[in-house]
């Protein structure tokens, strides 16, 4: 507790413009999530969101309360029962919509997140029916991994969904789940050669802190020793080169650099080896409001 008391310390000076999530793996496993939680609502972070898989350990939402935190945010990966357990294990879909259940009743903000693989795409259009009633402010759809023509990898290939598959499925589904009045929010992921390309590296301030002090600015490389900064003495160091702020500013006809770099899989190229679409960082997202 006191390295999280410390390190959320040093974010905070611009709490007031900074949304928090606390994530993990599952981040109730820590016996004191709830005193973290009441910390950053001390130091006045915009938002405080956790991100769980439905456990809900150590009774957190007998430890906090609704005015604690602004989002509890619940993983579900299928529509049904079967598709979702054999994702995210035996058991975890019925333990998320009672997750969800429980924390509506006692005055949560609850959301959903999706992640869309071929595995569960195909049950992506019933998820209007089943968040009917469950009180969802917030639905977000994440994607898992995207498959060009170019793709080689057959076991990446079985979790990946194809250009087509996205366009044709993710803004309609989208649409319904926010015609019930709840805010959708998905990755735009694949852009027109004639979009505008971004780095949030470079337009925006997003840290993804770590417990080993390594502080990414680029989701995407999180497992690789690319850190632009690091957490020493309590204070944020700025690492030196090579790390993934070199890697921000290359422009390449592919659009995302980390993308082509670690996932190269989602690309697709003309019979002239120009990419058939620019990929989009992965934090640009849509969002669709009721
Ligand atoms: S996903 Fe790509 S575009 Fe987005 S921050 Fe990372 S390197 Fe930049």
């Amino acid at each position: 507790m006191d390295t999280i008391r410390d390190w959320l310390k040093l974010f905070s000076p611009k709490a007031a413009r900074t949304n928090l999530v606390l994530l993990g793996g599952e981040p109730t496993l820590h016996p004191d999530l709830h005193l973290a939680v009441k910390e950053a609502r001390r130091l006045e972070f915009k938002s405080i969101t956790i991100d769980t898989n439905g456990y809900l350990f150590h009774d957190i939402l007998d430890k906090i309360t609704g005015d604690d935190l602004d989002f509890l945010s619940f993983s579900l990966d299928g529509a049904t029962r079967s598709t979702n357990d054999a994702i995210r294990g035996k058991g975890s879909y019925d333990t998320v919509l009672a997750g969800i259940q429980k924390a509506e009743k006692k005055g949560f903000a609850c959301s959903m997140i999706y992640t869309v693989s071929d595995k569960n795409i195909h049950e992506l259009d019933q998820m209007p029916t089943l968040v009917q009633g469950l009180g969802l402010k917030r639905f977000f759809i994440q994607v898992i991994g995207m498959r060009g023509e170019s793709s080689k990898d057959s076991q990446s290939r079985a979790l990946q969904v194809s250009k087509d598959h996205w366009i044709k499925t993710i803004p309609q589904v989208a649409k319904k789940i926010a015609d019930q009045g709840i805010i959708v929010t998905y990755p735009k992921v694949f852009l027109s050669r004639d979009d505008k390309f971004q780095c949030a590296g470079n337009v925006a301030k997003n840290y993804f802190v770590f417990p080993n002090a390594r502080v990414y600015q680029c989701p995407i490389c999180e497992d690789l020793p690319l850190h632009s900064h690091e957490i020493q003495d309590n204070k944020l160091v700025t690492m030196p080169r090579l790390n993934e702020m070199d890697l921000f500013n290359l422009s390449i006809p592919e659009g995302c650099v980390m993308n082509k770099m670690i996932q190269p899989g989602n690309l697709a190229y003309d019979k002239d080896g120009n990419p058939r679409h620019k990929i989009a960082c992965c934090m640009l997202k849509q969002e669709l409001t009721p």
